[in-house]
């Protein structure tokens, strides 16, 4: 998977343990640094491709990152109902 967009991460220059926090704090701390950040978006697909559990990536925490992996199986299966739907139909 593609990296490149990690040299242009706000956290960069930050220490790491900014991103793995301990509370609600410090994740709500990472979010507001990663809400500003240019790469936010493959920074998120990147964890989630690489299901990665620990730490806020792309501006969501843990328990966001697996609320939006599990809605994507969801919505994956409905998609494959469908066209399992349509080819009984044709
Ligand atoms: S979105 Fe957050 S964790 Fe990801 S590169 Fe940007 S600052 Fe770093």
């Amino acid at each position: 998977m593609e990296t490149s967009w990690m040299a242009e991460g706000k956290c960069r220059d930050l220490p790491p343990e900014t991103f793995f926090p301990s509370d609600g704090v410090g994740v709500e701390i990472a979010r507001r640094i990663c809400a500003e950040c240019p790469v936010k978006g493959p920074c998120l697909e990147y964890a989630l491709y690489n299901r990665i559990e620990h730490g806020v990536w792309g501006g969501a925490s843990e328990r966001e990152r697996r609320r939006i992996a599990r809605q994507r199986r969801g919505a994956q299966r409905t998609a494959g109902e469908r066209s399992t739907e349509h080819a009984a139909v044709d």
